[in-house]
Protein backbone atom coordinates (compact mmCIF):
# COMPACT_ATOMS: atom_id res chain seq x y z
CA UNK A 1 0.00 0.00 0.00
CA UNK A 2 1.44 3.57 -0.78
CA UNK A 3 1.64 6.50 0.97
CA UNK A 4 -1.92 8.01 -0.72
CA UNK A 5 -3.55 4.95 0.33
CA UNK A 6 -2.79 5.15 4.40
CA UNK A 7 -3.94 8.94 3.83
CA UNK A 8 -7.23 8.35 2.48
CA UNK A 9 -7.53 5.36 5.15
CA UNK A 10 -6.89 7.94 8.20
CA UNK A 11 -9.08 10.47 6.79
CA UNK A 12 -11.62 8.19 6.64
CA UNK A 13 -11.08 6.94 10.00
CA UNK A 14 -11.06 10.68 11.26
CA UNK A 15 -14.51 11.15 9.04
CA UNK A 16 -16.45 8.48 10.52
CA UNK A 17 -15.55 8.84 14.30
CA UNK A 18 -15.65 12.69 14.24
CA UNK A 19 -18.08 13.55 17.36
CA UNK A 20 -19.72 15.97 14.94
CA UNK A 21 -22.02 14.53 12.46
CA UNK A 22 -20.99 15.13 8.53
CA UNK A 23 -22.78 15.35 5.76
CA UNK A 24 -21.44 15.67 2.12
CA UNK A 25 -23.60 17.02 -0.69
CA UNK A 26 -22.69 17.54 -4.06
CA UNK A 27 -22.89 20.55 -6.20
CA UNK A 28 -26.14 19.77 -6.90
CA UNK A 29 -27.39 19.20 -3.26
CA UNK A 30 -27.70 15.60 -3.51
CA UNK A 31 -26.60 14.23 -0.39
CA UNK A 32 -23.33 11.91 -1.63
CA UNK A 33 -22.05 10.68 1.86
CA UNK A 34 -22.24 11.62 5.54
CA UNK A 35 -20.53 9.82 8.93
CA UNK A 36 -22.03 7.52 11.37
CA UNK A 37 -22.62 10.13 13.73
CA UNK A 38 -24.28 12.27 11.29
CA UNK A 39 -26.83 9.05 11.55
CA UNK A 40 -27.08 8.75 15.02
CA UNK A 41 -27.90 12.30 15.24
CA UNK A 42 -30.30 12.40 12.70
CA UNK A 43 -31.67 9.37 13.79
CA UNK A 44 -32.51 7.97 10.31
CA UNK A 45 -31.88 4.79 8.86
CA UNK A 46 -29.23 5.28 6.37
CA UNK A 47 -30.86 3.89 3.36
CA UNK A 48 -33.39 6.80 3.62
CA UNK A 49 -30.39 8.85 3.15
CA UNK A 50 -29.04 9.20 0.38
CA UNK A 51 -30.05 9.62 -2.94
CA UNK A 52 -32.04 12.99 -5.22
CA UNK A 53 -34.35 12.56 -2.87
CA UNK A 54 -33.80 12.91 1.34
CA UNK A 55 -37.55 14.60 2.08
CA UNK A 56 -39.26 11.34 1.66
CA UNK A 57 -36.69 10.42 4.60
CA UNK A 58 -37.85 13.05 7.09
CA UNK A 59 -41.54 11.73 5.90
CA UNK A 60 -40.80 8.55 7.24
CA UNK A 61 -38.42 8.82 9.95
CA UNK A 62 -39.76 12.11 10.96
CA UNK A 63 -36.60 12.99 12.30
CA UNK A 64 -36.55 16.90 13.68
CA UNK A 65 -32.79 17.05 13.43
CA UNK A 66 -32.44 16.03 9.57
CA UNK A 67 -35.74 18.34 8.74
CA UNK A 68 -33.48 20.84 10.32
CA UNK A 69 -30.52 20.21 8.45
CA UNK A 70 -32.37 19.59 5.19
CA UNK A 71 -34.47 22.59 5.63
CA UNK A 72 -33.11 23.98 2.31
CA UNK A 73 -32.87 20.63 0.64
CA UNK A 74 -36.49 20.02 0.68
CA UNK A 75 -37.00 23.52 -0.83
CA UNK A 76 -34.62 22.49 -3.86
CA UNK A 77 -34.86 26.21 -5.91
CA UNK A 78 -33.74 27.89 -2.59
CA UNK A 79 -31.18 25.35 -1.59
CA UNK A 80 -29.46 25.49 -4.69
CA UNK A 81 -30.01 29.38 -4.64
CA UNK A 82 -27.91 29.06 -0.98
CA UNK A 83 -25.51 26.81 -2.54
CA UNK A 84 -24.86 29.51 -5.41
CA UNK A 85 -24.58 32.21 -2.53
CA UNK A 86 -21.90 30.06 -0.38
CA UNK A 87 -20.24 29.67 -3.67
CA UNK A 88 -19.82 32.94 -4.48
CA UNK A 89 -19.04 34.13 -1.08
CA UNK A 90 -16.91 31.00 0.34
CA UNK A 91 -15.96 32.83 3.34
CA UNK A 92 -19.69 32.50 4.74
CA UNK A 93 -19.86 29.67 7.30
CA UNK A 94 -23.44 29.71 7.61
CA UNK A 95 -23.64 28.88 10.99
CA UNK A 96 -26.76 28.15 12.72
CA UNK A 97 -28.29 26.71 16.04
CA UNK A 98 -31.41 24.62 15.94
CA UNK A 99 -32.82 23.59 19.67
CA UNK A 100 -35.58 20.33 19.62
CA UNK A 101 -38.45 19.40 21.78
CA UNK A 102 -36.08 16.33 23.16
CA UNK A 103 -33.75 19.47 24.98
CA UNK A 104 -31.11 19.26 22.43
CA UNK A 105 -28.92 22.03 20.85
CA UNK A 106 -27.38 21.06 17.46
CA UNK A 107 -24.79 23.54 16.23
CA UNK A 108 -24.60 23.27 12.35
CA UNK A 109 -21.66 24.49 10.37
CA UNK A 110 -21.14 24.44 6.29
CA UNK A 111 -18.00 24.69 4.46
CA UNK A 112 -16.84 24.83 0.40
CA UNK A 113 -15.64 21.47 -0.76
CA UNK A 114 -13.24 21.83 -3.18
CA UNK A 115 -10.93 20.03 -5.43
CA UNK A 116 -7.01 20.06 -5.00
CA UNK A 117 -6.85 21.95 -8.23
CA UNK A 118 -9.54 24.78 -6.18
CA UNK A 119 -12.82 23.70 -8.27
CA UNK A 120 -16.09 23.72 -6.26
CA UNK A 121 -17.83 20.34 -6.05
CA UNK A 122 -20.24 20.73 -3.29
CA UNK A 123 -20.36 21.34 0.38
CA UNK A 124 -20.07 19.71 4.12
CA UNK A 125 -22.40 20.29 6.60
CA UNK A 126 -21.15 19.51 10.16
CA UNK A 127 -23.28 18.82 13.25
CA UNK A 128 -22.58 19.33 16.61
CA UNK A 129 -24.53 18.65 19.87
CA UNK A 130 -23.56 21.64 22.23
CA UNK A 131 -26.18 20.70 24.40
CA UNK A 132 -23.48 19.50 27.34
CA UNK A 133 -21.36 22.57 26.31
CA UNK A 134 -24.59 25.04 27.10
CA UNK A 135 -25.51 23.33 30.13
CA UNK A 136 -22.53 23.86 31.93
CA UNK A 137 -22.14 27.78 31.22
CA UNK A 138 -25.53 27.72 32.14
CA UNK A 139 -24.69 26.11 35.89
CA UNK A 140 -21.56 28.32 36.06
CA UNK A 141 -23.99 31.06 35.64
CA UNK A 142 -26.05 29.72 37.79
CA UNK A 143 -23.59 29.27 40.67
CA UNK A 144 -22.25 32.26 40.61
CA UNK A 145 -25.80 33.59 40.63
CA UNK A 146 -27.90 31.57 42.88
CA UNK A 147 -27.29 30.32 46.36
CA UNK A 148 -26.82 26.55 46.82
CA UNK A 149 -28.27 25.68 49.87
CA UNK A 150 -31.67 27.89 49.17
CA UNK A 151 -31.77 27.94 45.51
CA UNK A 152 -32.54 31.72 45.58
CA UNK A 153 -31.03 34.32 43.96
CA UNK A 154 -27.44 35.35 46.01
CA UNK A 155 -26.59 39.02 46.29
CA UNK A 156 -25.39 39.82 42.66
CA UNK A 157 -28.24 38.32 40.95
CA UNK A 158 -30.15 40.49 42.90
CA UNK A 159 -28.25 43.55 42.48
CA UNK A 160 -28.53 42.74 38.59
CA UNK A 161 -32.44 42.72 39.28
CA UNK A 162 -32.63 45.69 40.97
CA UNK A 163 -31.09 47.54 38.29
CA UNK A 164 -33.97 46.12 35.98
CA UNK A 165 -36.55 47.25 38.32
CA UNK A 166 -35.79 50.96 38.88
CA UNK A 167 -35.66 50.86 34.66
CA UNK A 168 -38.45 49.00 34.75
CA UNK A 169 -40.19 51.36 37.27
CA UNK A 170 -39.10 54.40 35.46
CA UNK A 171 -41.06 53.33 32.08
CA UNK A 172 -44.27 52.02 33.49
CA UNK A 173 -43.96 54.62 36.69
CA UNK A 174 -44.46 51.68 39.31
CA UNK A 175 -43.19 52.14 42.72
CA UNK A 176 -41.38 48.68 44.07
CA UNK A 177 -39.73 47.87 47.68
CA UNK A 178 -37.26 46.23 48.96
CA UNK A 179 -37.91 44.45 52.15
CA UNK A 180 -34.33 43.01 54.27
CA UNK A 181 -35.32 40.19 56.37
CA UNK A 182 -33.30 38.98 59.37
CA UNK A 183 -34.49 36.10 61.47
CA UNK A 184 -34.54 37.53 65.22
CA UNK A 185 -32.86 34.19 66.54
CA UNK A 186 -31.31 32.40 63.93
CA UNK A 187 -27.65 31.99 65.26
CA UNK A 188 -28.95 30.43 68.43
CA UNK A 189 -30.76 27.66 66.92
CA UNK A 190 -28.14 27.36 64.55
CA UNK A 191 -25.81 26.97 67.34
CA UNK A 192 -27.95 24.83 69.77
CA UNK A 193 -29.31 22.66 67.11
CA UNK A 194 -26.47 21.99 64.82
CA UNK A 195 -25.96 23.58 61.07
CA UNK A 196 -27.67 20.74 59.28
CA UNK A 197 -31.15 21.91 61.44
CA UNK A 198 -30.65 25.17 60.73
CA UNK A 199 -29.88 24.40 57.18
CA UNK A 200 -33.09 22.99 56.55
CA UNK A 201 -34.84 25.46 58.27
CA UNK A 202 -33.10 28.31 56.39
CA UNK A 203 -34.41 26.04 53.50
CA UNK A 204 -38.41 26.27 54.72
CA UNK A 205 -37.86 30.42 55.35
CA UNK A 206 -37.35 30.80 51.89
CA UNK A 207 -40.27 28.76 51.19
CA UNK A 208 -42.18 30.31 52.84
CA UNK A 209 -40.90 33.45 51.67
CA UNK A 210 -41.81 33.18 47.99
CA UNK A 211 -45.21 31.98 48.94
CA UNK A 212 -45.78 35.13 50.29
CA UNK A 213 -45.07 37.21 47.08
CA UNK A 214 -46.05 37.05 43.71
CA UNK A 215 -43.89 35.92 40.43
CA UNK A 216 -42.74 39.29 39.15
CA UNK A 217 -41.16 39.93 42.73
CA UNK A 218 -38.25 38.59 43.72
CA UNK A 219 -36.53 36.66 46.96
CA UNK A 220 -32.85 36.42 47.27
CA UNK A 221 -30.69 34.96 49.91
CA UNK A 222 -27.68 37.42 51.17
CA UNK A 223 -26.35 35.72 53.95
CA UNK A 224 -26.87 33.13 56.80
CA UNK A 225 -30.15 34.48 58.04
CA UNK A 226 -30.63 37.35 55.97
CA UNK A 227 -33.14 37.49 52.93
CA UNK A 228 -34.13 40.06 50.56
CA UNK A 229 -37.37 40.93 49.18
CA UNK A 230 -37.89 42.74 46.10
CA UNK A 231 -41.44 44.12 45.38
CA UNK A 232 -42.43 45.59 41.77
CA UNK A 233 -45.16 46.83 40.30
CA UNK A 234 -46.12 48.72 43.39
CA UNK A 235 -48.55 51.90 43.46
CA UNK A 236 -46.53 54.92 41.62
CA UNK A 237 -46.42 57.29 44.81
CA UNK A 238 -44.66 56.67 47.70
CA UNK A 239 -47.00 56.25 50.65
CA UNK A 240 -49.19 54.12 48.01
CA UNK A 241 -46.23 51.68 47.54
CA UNK A 242 -45.45 51.94 51.08
CA UNK A 243 -48.73 50.90 52.06
CA UNK A 244 -48.35 47.64 49.77
CA UNK A 245 -45.05 46.65 50.80
CA UNK A 246 -46.35 47.01 54.81
CA UNK A 247 -49.27 44.66 53.93
CA UNK A 248 -46.53 41.91 52.01
CA UNK A 249 -44.27 42.91 54.98
CA UNK A 250 -46.77 42.07 57.44
CA UNK A 251 -47.81 38.77 55.56
CA UNK A 252 -44.05 37.52 55.96
CA UNK A 253 -43.94 38.43 59.43
CA UNK A 254 -46.91 36.19 60.19
CA UNK A 255 -45.31 33.35 57.61
CA UNK A 256 -41.86 33.33 58.92
CA UNK A 257 -43.44 33.38 62.65
CA UNK A 258 -44.87 29.92 62.39
CA UNK A 259 -43.73 27.39 63.74
CA UNK A 260 -40.87 24.91 62.32
CA UNK A 261 -41.33 21.14 62.49
CA UNK A 262 -38.11 19.50 61.95
CA UNK A 263 -36.92 16.08 62.83
CA UNK A 264 -39.70 15.95 65.37
CA UNK A 265 -38.99 19.24 67.04
CA UNK A 266 -40.41 22.69 67.05
CA UNK A 267 -38.22 25.52 66.52
CA UNK A 268 -39.60 28.88 66.15
CA UNK A 269 -38.06 32.15 64.79
CA UNK A 270 -39.50 35.83 64.48
CA UNK A 271 -37.91 38.21 61.82
CA UNK A 272 -37.46 41.54 61.51
CA UNK A 273 -37.48 43.75 57.95
CA UNK A 274 -36.45 46.33 57.33
CA UNK A 275 -37.84 48.23 54.24
CA UNK A 276 -37.37 50.81 51.77
CA UNK A 277 -39.19 52.54 48.78
CA UNK A 278 -38.25 53.21 45.23
CA UNK A 279 -39.91 54.88 42.81
CA UNK A 280 -37.35 55.53 40.03
CA UNK A 281 -33.52 55.73 39.41
CA UNK A 282 -33.27 58.04 42.68
CA UNK A 283 -30.95 55.22 44.29
CA UNK A 284 -28.13 52.89 43.80
CA UNK A 285 -28.95 49.40 44.45
CA UNK A 286 -26.76 49.60 46.80
CA UNK A 287 -27.35 52.37 48.55
CA UNK A 288 -31.48 51.41 48.72
CA UNK A 289 -30.32 47.59 50.64
CA UNK A 290 -28.12 49.34 52.95
CA UNK A 291 -31.43 51.93 53.71
CA UNK A 292 -32.96 48.96 53.99
CA UNK A 293 -30.51 47.58 56.34
CA UNK A 294 -30.70 50.58 58.54
CA UNK A 295 -34.45 50.37 58.76
CA UNK A 296 -33.68 46.55 60.14
CA UNK A 297 -31.47 47.80 62.86
CA UNK A 298 -34.47 50.22 63.88
CA UNK A 299 -36.71 47.01 63.31
CA UNK A 300 -34.41 44.97 66.15
CA UNK A 301 -34.35 48.22 68.65
CA UNK A 302 -37.97 48.63 68.65
CA UNK A 303 -38.50 45.11 69.81
CA UNK A 304 -37.91 42.65 66.49
CA UNK A 305 -40.99 40.91 64.93
CA UNK A 306 -42.28 43.52 63.28
CA UNK A 307 -41.50 45.97 60.09
CA UNK A 308 -39.88 49.49 59.82
CA UNK A 309 -39.03 51.90 57.25
CA UNK A 310 -36.50 54.12 56.57
CA UNK A 311 -37.69 57.55 55.96
CA UNK A 312 -39.04 58.22 59.27
CA UNK A 313 -41.71 60.00 57.40
CA UNK A 314 -42.99 57.05 55.49
CA UNK A 315 -43.28 55.41 58.60
CA UNK A 316 -45.01 58.29 60.45
CA UNK A 317 -47.67 57.81 57.20
CA UNK A 318 -47.59 53.92 57.84
CA UNK A 319 -48.28 54.20 61.36
CA UNK A 320 -51.56 56.58 60.90
CA UNK A 321 -52.43 54.45 58.24
CA UNK A 322 -52.14 51.33 60.60
CA UNK A 323 -54.17 52.97 63.26
CA UNK A 324 -56.91 53.85 60.33
CA UNK A 325 -57.07 50.34 59.71
CA UNK A 326 -57.51 48.99 62.90
CA UNK A 327 -59.98 51.99 63.57
CA UNK A 328 -61.75 50.81 60.15
CA UNK A 329 -62.40 47.79 61.74
CA UNK A 330 -63.70 48.66 65.18
CA UNK A 331 -65.83 51.61 63.61
CA UNK A 332 -68.38 49.22 62.18
CA UNK A 333 -69.14 47.53 65.28
CA UNK A 334 -68.94 50.59 67.07
CA UNK A 335 -71.69 52.42 64.68
CA UNK A 336 -68.97 55.22 63.87
CA UNK A 337 -70.27 55.66 60.22
CA UNK A 338 -73.28 57.59 58.92
CA UNK A 339 -74.34 58.57 55.60
CA UNK A 340 -74.98 62.69 54.42
CA UNK A 341 -77.39 63.22 52.14
CA UNK A 342 -76.94 65.95 48.95
CA UNK A 343 -80.10 66.89 47.59
CA UNK A 344 -80.18 66.70 43.00
CA UNK A 345 -82.62 68.78 41.36
CA UNK A 346 -83.98 69.15 38.43
CA UNK A 347 -84.08 72.88 36.47
CA UNK A 348 -86.78 74.42 38.84
CA UNK A 349 -84.56 73.65 41.92
CA UNK A 350 -87.06 70.67 42.65
CA UNK A 351 -85.63 67.91 44.55
CA UNK A 352 -85.78 64.44 42.60
CA UNK A 353 -83.60 62.87 45.31
CA UNK A 354 -80.13 62.74 47.03
CA UNK A 355 -76.68 61.26 46.90
CA UNK A 356 -75.49 59.36 49.34
CA UNK A 357 -71.75 60.25 51.33
CA UNK A 358 -70.38 58.59 53.63
CA UNK A 359 -68.73 60.34 56.87
CA UNK A 360 -67.04 58.68 59.67
CA UNK A 361 -67.46 60.25 63.38
CA UNK A 362 -64.07 59.55 64.50
CA UNK A 363 -64.20 59.08 68.54
CA UNK A 364 -61.23 61.18 68.32
CA UNK A 365 -60.31 62.94 64.85
CA UNK A 366 -63.72 64.42 64.69
CA UNK A 367 -65.71 63.91 61.87
CA UNK A 368 -63.83 62.43 58.53
CA UNK A 369 -64.81 62.61 54.64
CA UNK A 370 -64.51 59.70 52.67
CA UNK A 371 -60.88 61.19 51.60
CA UNK A 372 -59.49 60.57 54.54
CA UNK A 373 -60.10 56.68 54.81
CA UNK A 374 -61.96 55.26 51.35
CA UNK A 375 -58.20 54.71 49.84
CA UNK A 376 -56.97 53.14 53.02
CA UNK A 377 -60.43 51.11 53.25
CA UNK A 378 -59.36 49.60 50.00
CA UNK A 379 -56.62 48.53 50.48
CA UNK A 380 -57.43 46.78 53.69
CA UNK A 381 -60.61 44.85 51.99
CA UNK A 382 -62.53 46.72 54.86
CA UNK A 383 -64.29 48.73 51.78
CA UNK A 384 -66.48 45.30 51.25
CA UNK A 385 -68.29 45.49 54.67
CA UNK A 386 -68.34 49.19 54.60
CA UNK A 387 -70.33 48.87 51.11
CA UNK A 388 -72.44 46.85 52.09
CA UNK A 389 -73.22 48.80 55.14
CA UNK A 390 -73.91 51.97 52.85
CA UNK A 391 -75.68 49.57 50.77
CA UNK A 392 -78.36 48.36 53.38
CA UNK A 393 -78.54 52.36 55.20
CA UNK A 394 -79.45 53.51 51.67
CA UNK A 395 -82.22 50.78 50.98
CA UNK A 396 -83.64 51.38 54.57
CA UNK A 397 -84.00 54.53 53.87
CA UNK A 398 -85.46 54.94 50.51
CA UNK A 399 -88.07 52.43 52.52
CA UNK A 400 -88.68 54.60 54.99
CA UNK A 401 -89.14 57.54 52.67
CA UNK A 402 -91.55 55.17 50.10
CA UNK A 403 -93.74 55.02 53.53
CA UNK A 404 -94.00 58.91 53.66
CA UNK A 405 -96.37 61.23 50.81
CA UNK A 406 -93.44 63.89 51.10
CA UNK A 407 -90.22 61.77 49.87
CA UNK A 408 -92.22 58.79 48.43
CA UNK A 409 -90.81 59.32 44.88
CA UNK A 410 -87.02 60.28 45.61
CA UNK A 411 -84.50 58.42 44.75
CA UNK A 412 -81.03 57.75 46.28
CA UNK A 413 -77.28 57.46 44.10
CA UNK A 414 -74.84 55.29 46.28
CA UNK A 415 -71.47 55.28 45.45
CA UNK A 416 -69.46 52.14 44.77
CA UNK A 417 -66.27 51.44 44.69
CA UNK A 418 -64.39 49.00 42.33
CA UNK A 419 -63.45 46.24 44.50
CA UNK A 420 -67.25 45.96 45.84
CA UNK A 421 -68.10 46.34 42.29
CA UNK A 422 -65.99 43.39 41.50
CA UNK A 423 -67.17 41.29 43.78
CA UNK A 424 -68.32 37.95 42.31
CA UNK A 425 -71.62 38.01 44.53
CA UNK A 426 -72.10 41.49 43.93
CA UNK A 427 -75.19 41.45 41.99
CA UNK A 428 -76.63 38.65 44.39
CA UNK A 429 -75.72 41.62 47.32
CA UNK A 430 -77.58 44.50 45.53
CA UNK A 431 -80.85 42.40 44.58
CA UNK A 432 -80.69 40.65 48.51
CA UNK A 433 -80.92 44.36 49.45
CA UNK A 434 -83.17 45.10 47.26
CA UNK A 435 -85.28 42.53 48.42
CA UNK A 436 -84.46 42.39 52.12
CA UNK A 437 -85.74 45.80 52.60
CA UNK A 438 -88.82 45.88 49.71
CA UNK A 439 -88.18 48.69 47.86
CA UNK A 440 -88.61 49.92 44.45
CA UNK A 441 -85.39 48.82 42.33
CA UNK A 442 -86.11 52.06 40.20
CA UNK A 443 -85.46 54.73 43.48
CA UNK A 444 -82.01 53.14 44.28
CA UNK A 445 -78.99 54.49 41.78
CA UNK A 446 -75.10 52.83 41.82
CA UNK A 447 -72.55 55.44 41.26
CA UNK A 448 -69.62 53.60 39.25
CA UNK A 449 -66.30 55.37 37.36
CA UNK A 450 -64.99 54.83 34.21
CA UNK A 451 -61.67 53.65 35.91
CA UNK A 452 -63.35 50.81 37.66
CA UNK A 453 -64.97 49.90 34.39
CA UNK A 454 -62.27 49.57 31.97
CA UNK A 455 -59.79 46.71 33.27
CA UNK A 456 -62.42 44.08 32.14
CA UNK A 457 -65.43 45.92 30.23
CA UNK A 458 -67.07 42.65 29.45
CA UNK A 459 -67.57 41.66 33.12
CA UNK A 460 -68.63 45.49 33.57
CA UNK A 461 -71.46 45.22 31.47
CA UNK A 462 -72.62 41.54 32.46
CA UNK A 463 -72.93 42.47 35.95
CA UNK A 464 -74.50 45.91 34.86
CA UNK A 465 -77.56 44.24 32.66
CA UNK A 466 -77.94 41.54 35.63
CA UNK A 467 -78.72 44.48 37.93
CA UNK A 468 -80.65 46.77 35.29
CA UNK A 469 -83.08 43.27 34.89
CA UNK A 470 -84.34 44.21 38.24
CA UNK A 471 -84.35 47.59 37.56
CA UNK A 472 -81.55 49.13 39.40
CA UNK A 473 -80.23 52.54 37.62
CA UNK A 474 -77.10 53.64 36.65
CA UNK A 475 -75.30 56.74 37.06
CA UNK A 476 -71.24 57.00 35.63
CA UNK A 477 -69.69 59.45 38.08
CA UNK A 478 -66.93 61.99 37.61
CA UNK A 479 -67.65 61.30 33.87
CA UNK A 480 -65.02 62.83 31.59
CA UNK A 481 -62.00 62.57 33.99
CA UNK A 482 -61.38 58.95 33.06
CA UNK A 483 -61.40 56.87 29.27
CA UNK A 484 -64.22 58.65 28.12
CA UNK A 485 -64.68 56.82 24.62
CA UNK A 486 -67.94 56.84 23.09
CA UNK A 487 -67.75 53.36 21.30
CA UNK A 488 -67.61 51.70 25.30
CA UNK A 489 -70.06 54.54 26.57
CA UNK A 490 -72.17 53.08 23.88
CA UNK A 491 -72.01 49.51 25.04
CA UNK A 492 -72.21 50.02 28.61
CA UNK A 493 -76.33 49.90 29.89
CA UNK A 494 -75.96 52.60 32.06
CA UNK A 495 -78.42 55.69 32.90
CA UNK A 496 -77.25 58.61 33.81
CA UNK A 497 -73.83 60.07 33.24
CA UNK A 498 -72.57 62.90 36.01
CA UNK A 499 -70.37 65.64 34.24
CA UNK A 500 -67.59 66.14 36.86
CA UNK A 501 -67.23 69.30 38.78
CA UNK A 502 -63.96 69.94 37.58
CA UNK A 503 -65.64 71.23 34.41
CA UNK A 504 -68.33 72.61 36.15
CA UNK A 505 -65.92 74.77 38.06
CA UNK A 506 -64.18 75.80 34.94
CA UNK A 507 -67.77 76.87 33.48
CA UNK A 508 -67.23 80.17 33.55
CA UNK A 509 -63.40 80.64 32.69
CA UNK A 510 -62.85 77.86 30.49
CA UNK A 511 -63.54 77.72 26.46
CA UNK A 512 -62.22 74.20 26.63
CA UNK A 513 -64.17 73.54 29.68
CA UNK A 514 -67.35 74.62 27.96
CA UNK A 515 -66.43 72.46 24.88
CA UNK A 516 -66.00 69.55 27.24
CA UNK A 517 -69.66 70.07 28.92
CA UNK A 518 -70.93 70.50 25.63
CA UNK A 519 -69.86 67.34 24.08
CA UNK A 520 -70.76 64.80 26.71
CA UNK A 521 -74.48 66.39 26.92
CA UNK A 522 -74.48 65.93 23.14
CA UNK A 523 -73.33 62.50 23.55
CA UNK A 524 -75.66 61.74 26.55
CA UNK A 525 -78.74 62.85 24.20
CA UNK A 526 -77.07 60.50 21.62
CA UNK A 527 -76.86 57.96 23.80
CA UNK A 528 -80.56 58.49 25.24
CA UNK A 529 -78.92 58.86 28.74
CA UNK A 530 -79.72 61.51 31.13
CA UNK A 531 -77.24 64.21 32.27
CA UNK A 532 -76.16 65.50 35.73
CA UNK A 533 -73.50 68.44 36.45
CA UNK A 534 -72.22 67.93 39.92
CA UNK A 535 -70.33 71.22 41.67
CA UNK A 536 -72.49 73.50 40.76
CA UNK A 537 -72.17 76.58 43.09
CA UNK A 538 -73.25 80.18 40.87
CA UNK A 539 -76.40 80.66 39.55
CA UNK A 540 -74.02 80.96 36.90
CA UNK A 541 -73.11 77.74 36.08
CA UNK A 542 -76.16 76.36 36.26
CA UNK A 543 -77.85 78.89 33.73
CA UNK A 544 -74.97 78.11 31.54
CA UNK A 545 -75.44 74.11 32.17
CA UNK A 546 -78.95 74.89 31.32
CA UNK A 547 -78.26 76.90 28.47
CA UNK A 548 -76.28 73.95 27.06
CA UNK A 549 -79.32 71.19 27.76
CA UNK A 550 -78.29 69.51 31.21
CA UNK A 551 -81.10 70.33 33.49
CA UNK A 552 -79.82 68.36 36.76
CA UNK A 553 -77.52 69.68 39.21
CA UNK A 554 -76.56 69.03 42.45
CA UNK A 555 -73.91 71.23 43.95
CA UNK A 556 -73.72 73.69 46.74
CA UNK A 557 -75.40 76.37 45.43
CA UNK A 558 -78.80 73.92 45.87
CA UNK A 559 -77.41 72.07 49.29
CA UNK A 560 -74.32 70.57 50.35
CA UNK A 561 -74.11 66.59 52.02
CA UNK A 562 -76.08 66.98 55.03
CA UNK A 563 -77.48 64.72 58.30
CA UNK A 564 -80.70 63.18 57.29
CA UNK A 565 -82.65 65.30 59.67
CA UNK A 566 -81.90 68.18 58.07
CA UNK A 567 -81.84 66.96 54.59
CA UNK A 568 -85.50 66.08 55.67
CA UNK A 569 -86.34 69.55 57.04
CA UNK A 570 -84.84 71.71 54.22
CA UNK A 571 -86.48 69.30 51.79
CA UNK A 572 -89.86 70.79 53.19
CA UNK A 573 -88.43 74.63 53.50
CA UNK A 574 -85.92 74.91 50.74
CA UNK A 575 -86.56 72.98 47.71
CA UNK A 576 -89.75 73.45 46.47
CA UNK A 577 -90.77 70.38 47.04
CA UNK A 578 -94.61 69.70 46.22
CA UNK A 579 -95.66 66.26 45.61
CA UNK A 580 -96.88 65.49 42.79
CA UNK A 581 -100.93 64.78 43.01
CA UNK A 582 -100.59 61.32 41.87
CA UNK A 583 -98.20 60.49 44.40
CA UNK A 584 -100.17 61.53 47.43
CA UNK A 585 -103.02 59.71 47.00
P1 LIG B 1 -68.11 61.96 44.58
O1 LIG B 1 -68.91 60.72 44.40
O2 LIG B 1 -67.62 62.65 43.36
O3 LIG B 1 -68.95 62.89 45.49
C1 LIG B 1 -69.05 64.25 45.30
C2 LIG B 1 -68.16 64.99 46.24
O4 LIG B 1 -68.17 66.35 45.90
C3 LIG B 1 -68.61 64.89 47.69
O5 LIG B 1 -67.47 64.89 48.51
C4 LIG B 1 -69.38 66.19 47.86
O6 LIG B 1 -69.42 66.64 49.20
C5 LIG B 1 -68.59 67.13 47.01
N1 LIG B 1 -69.41 68.22 46.51
C6 LIG B 1 -70.72 68.21 46.25
N2 LIG B 1 -71.14 69.42 45.77
C7 LIG B 1 -70.04 70.20 45.72
C8 LIG B 1 -69.83 71.55 45.29
O7 LIG B 1 -70.70 72.26 44.87
N3 LIG B 1 -68.54 72.01 45.36
C9 LIG B 1 -67.53 71.24 45.84
N4 LIG B 1 -66.32 71.76 45.89
N5 LIG B 1 -67.72 69.95 46.24
C10 LIG B 1 -68.96 69.44 46.17
P2 LIG B 1 -67.31 63.91 49.70
O8 LIG B 1 -68.60 63.70 50.40
O9 LIG B 1 -66.14 64.35 50.48
O10 LIG B 1 -66.98 62.55 48.97
C11 LIG B 1 -65.79 62.39 48.27
C12 LIG B 1 -65.76 61.12 47.53
O11 LIG B 1 -65.74 59.98 48.40
C13 LIG B 1 -66.97 60.89 46.65
O12 LIG B 1 -66.80 61.62 45.47
C14 LIG B 1 -66.93 59.42 46.46
O13 LIG B 1 -66.03 59.09 45.43
C15 LIG B 1 -66.37 58.93 47.77
N6 LIG B 1 -67.47 58.40 48.59
C16 LIG B 1 -68.39 59.08 49.31
N7 LIG B 1 -69.24 58.22 49.91
C17 LIG B 1 -68.87 56.99 49.54
C18 LIG B 1 -69.35 55.66 49.80
O14 LIG B 1 -70.35 55.45 50.50
N8 LIG B 1 -68.70 54.60 49.23
C19 LIG B 1 -67.61 54.81 48.43
N9 LIG B 1 -67.01 53.72 47.89
N10 LIG B 1 -67.14 56.02 48.15
C20 LIG B 1 -67.75 57.09 48.70
CA1 LIG C 1 -70.60 60.06 43.46
CA1 LIG D 1 -68.35 62.67 41.35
Amino acid sequence: MGKPGLEQCVLNAIYEASPDGIMVVDEQGIIVSHNRRFIEMANTPRALLRGPDPGSAIGQAGAPILAAVLENVLDKPAFLARINLLNEHPELDDCSEHQFQDGRTIERHTTALRCPDGRLVGRVWFLRDITEQLQSAESIRNLSLYDRLTGLPNRRLLLERLNQAFNASARSGHGGAVLLIDLDNFKDINNSAGHAIGDLMLQRAAERLLSCVSPADTVAHLAADEFVVMLVDLKADATGAATQAQIAGDRIIAALAQPYFIAGQEYRCTSSIGAAVFTDHTYLAEELLMRADIAMSQAKKAGRNSLRFFNPKMQEVINTRTSLDADLHRALLNHEFCLYFQVQVDSTNRALGAEALIRWQHPERGMMAPAAFIAAAEDSGMILPIGQWVLETACAQLKAWERDSHTRELSLAVNVSGTQFRQADFVAQVNAAVTRHGIKPSRLKLELTESMLVGDIEEAIVIISALKQTGVRFALDDFGTGYSSLQYLMRLPIDQLKIDQSFVRDLVASKNARAIVRTIIAMARSLDLEVIAEGVETDTEKQLLLGKGCGLFQGYLFGRPVPLRQFEAELKNIWHYEPQRSWVD
